[in-house]
């Protein structure tokens, strides 16, 4: 299943089912929409079904809480950056301020002159949980979807806190759904690439992460309770670099979709 949110003409954001004609049916891509937040309890169909392309997708969540991110999780992406692999997984928070939607606008601020795009497999945490043994990660997992771990690489380089260099407003572009029909085994073997102005410059597989998903979860629920609709990127592959105003940054993982944004020059 595909659960997006979404806006229609002239209506307040809602949750639905996202049916695509790829899928096979006779159909064209619709959304379905649904009563409530499925994050949050039992859902069901209101009824009414919308045309995909008239309808604007929004971020498939907000965290209530946070976004979990991990620093050096592929290694040769650690290596391109000068660094070594850590011992255990390097993590850091993003605020929910960060999160926008499929389309909108990375907003580049005047304090940086490096801003970076970091693709990457996200996470959706679906039920309340702490010290989660890896062997039962997957209990805790709604769904998985696509971030933007917009960097701001001269930034964190200067700070030994990431809080600036990860956490500007629009730093965490997600979507364009979650999709809940994925197992661990399949998440741990996907194709991710990044485009910038339709030229690729990461091409890795979620294989190639250091540590695994079930790691992951485990190693971040020993310190800090996870929310339903908490957030956790996995890390990035090799090929990170700069992206401009005016630029569009897509990031595509097998079996999940394709994340858009474009970059925008902050307002003096
Ligand atoms: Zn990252």
């Amino acid at each position: 299943m595909r659960i997006a949110r979404f806006s229609a003409p002239g209506q307040d954001p809602a949750y639905g089912i996202v049916e695509l004609a790829a899928d096979g049916g006779d159909h064209p891509d619709t959304i379905a929409a649904l009563t409530a937040d499925p994050l949050a309890g039992p859902v069901n169909f209101t009824g009414v079904r919308h045309d995909l392309g008239q309808v604007r997708l929004l971020a498939p969540v907000i965290p209530r809480s946070k976004v979990v991110g991990v620093g050096r999780n592929y290694s040769a992406h650690a290596k391109e950056l000068g660094n070594e692999v850590p011992e255990s997984p390097l993590v850091f928070f993003k605020p929910n301020t960060t999160v926008i939607g499929p389309q909108d606008a990375i907003v580049r601020p005047t304090a940086t002159n490096d801003l970076n795009f970091e693709g990457e497999l996200a996470v959706v945490i679906g039920r309340i949980c702490k010290q989660v043994p890896p062997e039962r990660a997957a209990e805790v997992i709604f769904g998985y979807t696509i971030a933007n771990d917009v960097t701001a690489r001269d930034l964190q380089k200067a700070e030994p806190q990431w809080a600036r260099g990860k956490g500007w407003d629009t730093f965490c572009p997600l979507g364009p759904w979650i999709v809940t029909h994925l197992g661990l085994d399949e998440a741990a073997n996907l194709a991710i690439t990044t485009t910038l102005d339709g030229q690729t410059q990461q091409d890795g597989n979620t294989d190639q992460m250091v540590f695994g998903i079930p790691e992951l979860i485990s190693f971040i629920s020993s310190f800090t309770t996870l929310l339903p609709g908490d957030v956790i990127l996995t890390g990035t592959p090799a090929g990170v670099g700069p992206m401009e105003p005016g630029q569009e940054v897509s990031i595509t993982i097998e079996e999940i979709g394709t994340l858009t944004n474009t970059v925008v020059a902050e307002e003096q």
